[in-house]
């Protein structure tokens, strides 16, 4: 199996390569064939599957696809439970992003930090979003973000967004996305939680397993 095998286009094939990735990881395999077609998706899979490329790289394409040259509006909003994952999930975007111009621009938002930075990063635009809910909404209500372009939303480590409190902030984050969109949810567990809020945010989800 190869990641152009997959549907990958060669550019991205070959950040795989420079990446030092050999082979597509079995949850690679499995969601990113769905998630290139557009479909809803329900990953269960722990960290060090490979879980965060599995999303990361057909989502890269599909943007890429639409907008070559970027597009400066949020396409894809990735909401993570803490700092550090927001840090690591935004540097595996920008990672794998083709090199040749590097036309995405990649926005990670959370909290403990100043939020002036973030608030001057937003100005100049941003094409993917990777955030933690406290923050997010924070530059919500600042009018610093804008989420009505937003074609693909990810919950990245459901569980533990719902352990630390998502669920009250769910309702104000989904009111600000358009409705048609794209939904993907990983998660570790499937506790009875998780599945609700799988139920209520996926539409014909693909489910996969690490
Ligand atoms: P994750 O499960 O997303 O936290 O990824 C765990 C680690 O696996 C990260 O260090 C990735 O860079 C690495 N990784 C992801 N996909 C592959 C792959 N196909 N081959 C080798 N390493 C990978």
């Amino acid at each position: 199996m190869t990641f152009a095998s997959l549907g990958l286009s060669p550019a991205l094939a070959h950040a795989c390569a420079e990446a030092g990735f050999m082979a597509p990881s079995p949850i690679q395999v499995e969601a990113i064939p769905p998630l290139l077609r557009g479909q809803d998706l329900l990953g269960l899979a722990p960290t060090g599957s490979g879980k965060t490329a599995a999303f990361v790289l057909p989502l890269l394409q599909r943007l890429l696809a639409s907008h070559p040259g970027g597009y400066r509006k949020v396409r894809v909003l990735v909401l993570v439970p803490t700092r550090e994952l927001a840090a690591q999930v935004g540097d595996v975007f920008l990672r794998l992003a083709p090199a040749s111009d590097r036309p995405l621009k990649v926005a990670v938002l959370h909290g403990g930090v100043s939020v002036n930075p973030q608030m001057l990063r937003l100005r100049s635009g941003a094409d993917i979003v990777v955030a933690t809910p406290g923050r997010l909404l924070d530059l919500l209500d600042r009018n610093a973000v804008r989420l009505d372009a937003v074609q693909v939303l990810v919950l990245d480590e459901a569980d533990r967004l719902l352990d630390l409190g998502f669920a009250a902030e769910r309702e104000r984050v989904l009111g600000v996305l358009p409705g048609r969109r794209q939904n993907v949810l990983f998660s570790a567990t499937f506790p009875p939680d998780v599945e609700d809020l799988a139920g209520a945010l996926l539409h014909d989800a693909v489910r996969v397993e690490a």
